[in-house]
């Protein structure tokens, strides 16, 4: 497969409740549709996530199926979950109970405002979600679950401190000399924070009002 209108070709795609059957090969051992997608063999469900919403899922992610069918390439019908690899972390702190934790939109936009608030940090996002570290900094990231509206409001760790210099006082203040004809760059000069930050709070997707 070179790209998305080649994979999306071996799929009869049908109503948005119905289950979207892979035309192609199918592993007679898993009963999963396979493909090869830049160069490496995948589950063809798996390509159909990261096709239909543009975004990368790291290795320790799975893509499950809600309908159960396992040459289900319906992006509706996807959701991620962790893996192996997850469960083991949480076995490690001595955690048990659930063998996979059940990502959805809602948790996504649930991590992505906590963390852009400074509520809470990735570590505690971890805990409390039970999911590693890697897989909530790649959601804050916007690198899985991608959303196109979404601007990851602290690009990286190390500029969270900096975020830190928000408050509701400075959240306002951005806003009215964004208002008055500022520019991003210049207001985050200002309150040396980052750009992203200021762009967030101007288009109330942190500090919402
Ligand atoms: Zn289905």
């Amino acid at each position: 497969m070179k790209n998305a209108d080649e994979f999306w070709d071996n799929v009869d795609i049908r109503g948005e409740e119905e289950c979207w059957i892979w035309q192609s090969y199918v592993d007679k051992r898993s009963g999963y549709g396979q493909a090869t997608w830049l160069g490496k063999k995948h589950n063809a469900h798996r390509i159909a996530y990261i096709t239909a919403y543009n975004c990368i899922i790291p290795d320790d992610i799975q893509v499950c199926h809600s309908c159960d069918n396992r040459v289900c390439c319906n992006p509706n019908h996807l959701w991620l979950g962790t893996s192996k690899e997850n469960t083991w972390d949480k076995m490690s702190k001595g955690r048990h109970g659930n063998t996979s934790i059940v990502i959805n939109w809602s948790i996504v936009h649930y991590i992505r405002s906590k963390y852009a608030n400074s509520i809470m940090s990735t570590r505690d996002l971890s805990r409390e979600i039970g999911i590693t570290d890697h897989a909530i900094s790649l959601i804050i990231r916007n690198k899985s679950w991608h959303d196109p509206n979404y601007i990851p409001s602290i690009p990286d760790p190390s500029s969270r401190a900096r975020c830190a210099k928000i408050n509701w006082d400075i959240a306002r203040e951005i806003r009215t000399l964004y208002s008055n004809g500022m520019k991003y760059i210049d207001i985050a000069n200002r309150f040396n924070i980052s750009r992203d930050i200021v762009e967030g709070v101007v288009r109330n997707l942190t500090w919402k009002e």
